[in-house]
């Protein structure tokens, strides 16, 4: 293999080619991204970049000293067998890497919507986040809450409207989502649920009710869709994303995807799971650049993401299912420490969440990991430390 075009210059992109020069890899890279900018950390955007904190989040990487041939500011177009086609024409590849990420939904409406998913996203609505602005963020997902957050910081009038009938209840389900409705009040957002948007105004709002939310800024939070479009009509199988194996090889031979592009068959939950947080962006790499370079690697990760919402440090590992079974640790009506862990029929770790309980993910990521079962009773009390249950 004389040369390899890695195509999406984010995280995934910029690990993938780390991991090929690790891997031993000594031929050409060519590094593709629609982006001008070199690759950078998402996860800040929401936080320290809206918050004022910081203005760059470019990921610390020597791409010089990796010998990467970088084309910035350059988007691929298609893919045949061999050759990638780019908004500045054609590459021939030998092995190819997918990391093209995602894209945020945006909502109808002729009105000014913001979304947060590059860095001149972020920049951009800081200066709207001035005090006293009306700021309607729609979905209470992860990046809802976060950019909520900041607004409410920033001293904005927040409200927050979500179709669901508790936050987060796509991600967790509305009964553990319930449990953070608090940290919005006592944040001084307004959060509006079961509230469905029609459209976005000039002037704010229109909910499918009929009903207004007057608003100076609207900030469009609800979900993203794999950037995968460039991709139809070639020989790569796409289903929510770039269906991969378990070695990450797509459907064309010497083409690998990684990253939240990517939707991988998972041996461990024996199910597809196709995963936007960083964690797999920065692990899945070291897989595909294996796969890429002919080993038997093989990708199966309890999957880990962090949010830190309204003061609060929430993290998940692993994957849940419709038929777990809750278990809370810790009540969250009266200690704002506390966790939830999700239990098989045959009582073993699939998930746990926890809210400022770091030690909690960490030892239950390990215990997923090992497939080992639990004692229900002693997952239920909260003294109790999880390796121990
Ligand atoms: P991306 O970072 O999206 O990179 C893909 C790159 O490919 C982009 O630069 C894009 O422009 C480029 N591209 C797309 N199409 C093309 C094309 N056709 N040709 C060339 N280039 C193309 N995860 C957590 O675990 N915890 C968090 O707290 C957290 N916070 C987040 C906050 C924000 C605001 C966002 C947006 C994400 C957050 N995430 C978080 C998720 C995490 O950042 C992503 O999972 C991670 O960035 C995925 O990396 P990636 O390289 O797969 O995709």
């Amino acid at each position: 293999m004389d040369h390899v075009v890695v195509v999406g210059a984010g995280l995934a992109g910029v690990r993938s080619i780390e991991a090929l020069r690790a891997g031993g890899f000594t031929g050409r890279i060519t590094l593709i991204g629609e982006e001008h900018h070199r690759p950078y950390d998402r996860p800040p955007l929401s936080k320290a970049v809206l918050l004022g904190e910081t203005d760059s989040t470019v990921v610390d990487s020597d791409l010089d000293a990796l010998d990467v041939r970088l084309c910035l500011g350059t988007a691929a177009k298609g893919l045949r067998d061999g050759v990638l086609e780019t908004t500045e024409g054609e590459l021939e590849y030998d092995g190819l890497v997918i990391a093209t990420g995602a894209t945020p939904i945006r909502l109808r409406g002729e009105g000014r919507q913001h979304v947060l998913r590059t860095i001149e996203d972020a920049l951009t609505l800081r200066e709207r986040l001035v005090p006293g602005a009306r700021v309607a963020v729609v979905g209470a997902g992860w990046i809802g809450a976060e950019v909520a957050t900041a607004a409410a910081r920033a001293g904005c009038a927040v409200t927050v409207v979500e179709a669901g009938e508790s936050p987060l209840a796509v991600a967790l389900g509305p009964a553990v989502g319930s449990h953070t409705t608090d940290w919005y009040a006592r944040a001084g957002v307004e959060l509006r649920l079961g509230a469905m948007v029609g459209t976005v105004d000039a002037d704010g709002l229109t909910l499918m009710s009929g009903a207004r939310v007057p608003a100076d800024v609207v900030v469009t939070g609800i979900g993203v869709r794999p950037a995968v479009d460039w991709l139809k009509g070639s020989a790569v199988r796409l289903d929510d994303g770039v269906v991969v194996d378990e070695h990450l090889r797509t459907s064309l031979p010497n083409v690998v995807a990684v990253g939240d592009c990517a939707n991988w068959w998972s041996r461990r939950f024996h199910a597809r799971l196709r995963v936007e947080h960083w964690d797999t962006a920065l692990q899945a790499p070291d897989t595909a650049a294996a796969t890429l370079l002919g080993e038997e690697a093989v990708y199966d990760p309890v999957p880990y993401f962090w949010s830190e919402q309204f003061g609060h440090m929430v993290q998940f590992a692993g994957h849940r299912d419709a038929g777990d079974r809750m278990v809370l640790r810790g009540d969250p009506r009266r200690d704002p420490k506390w966790s939830v862990c999700w239990l098989t029929a045959d009582d073993r770790l699939a998930a746990v969440l926890t809210v400022d309980r770091p030690r909690d993910v960490v030892q239950g990521r390990k215990i997923v990991e090992s497939g080992r079962r639990l004692d229900p009773l002693r997952v239920a009390d909260a003294a109790v430390a999880l390796r121990d249950c």
